[in-house]
């Protein structure tokens, strides 16, 4: 799979909001986008008239960039919301917030999604008490994700929870910051994702 290599804080400034990719500097006063609030590159402050197709481009990178997936990935994961009964753009916001890097950086396990999926990968978690290396892996109503007794140590895992309380744990997600574990309490709703997404307009992009 081909990976951004690139300094993610000029995604945020494309994007013209604050995707929060770079954890505890995200709340600093080294915040790229703070700093510079506008596109990167020569004519970043340039304003230009953007199409119809533009807006709802830049609506689909945002989200993809928000979660980290590629571009495949997020075609796929966009695939399975049309498949399933409901609105298909609340759907595919559903089913990204439940990935399970998505899950370990909301419950505060994590500094960042990019974080959660390194983690994720190196078997750093348990779900139900099984060692789940999936960062995909898509978490239901009920579920208990733990850190390996192991990993509890890693300063990283104690930064991130230190820093949780600054950036809160969503209703539907349990935190049990003592014993290192947290439950899915339901499956999340559209209301639990506050960042402004505009879903429809990547239905519409991809219903071209
Ligand atoms: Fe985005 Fe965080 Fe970089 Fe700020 S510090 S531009 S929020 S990734």
């Amino acid at each position: 799979m081909s990976r951004y290599r690139g300094s993610v804080c000029r995604m945020c400034r494309r994007e013209n909001m604050k995707l929060f990719l770079k954890g505890d500097r995200c709340f600093s006063d080294k915040c790229s986008f703070d700093r510079r609030p506008y596109a990167p590159g020569q004519h970043g402050q340039r304003r230009s008239k953007v199409s119809d197709y533009g807006i709802q481009l830049r609506e689909k990178q945002k989200v993809k960039r928000l979660y980290g997936l590629s571009e495949k990935q997020f075609r796929l994961t966009f695939s399975k919301a049309e498949q399933k009964k409901g609105i298909t753009g609340i759907n595919l916001l559903m089913h990204l917030e439940s990935r399970l890097d998505n899950v370990v950086y909301r419950m505060g396990f994590v500094n960042s999604r990019t974080q959660g999926r390194h983690f994720v990968r190196h078997n750093h978690f348990l779900v139900n008490g099984i060692r789940v290396n999936i960062p995909s892996y898509v978490v239901k109503a009920g579920d208990v994700i733990e850190i390996r007794e192991k990993s509890r140590k890693v300063q990283a895992v104690s930064d991130a929870m230190d820093a949780v309380v600054r950036r809160g744990v969503p209703q539907w997600l349990e935190l049990d910051k003592d014993g290192f574990k947290g439950t899915v309490k339901s499956a999340p709703v559209r209301e639990d994702i506050t960042l402004p997404i505009q879903e429809q307009l990547i239905v519409e992009l991809y219903s071209k």
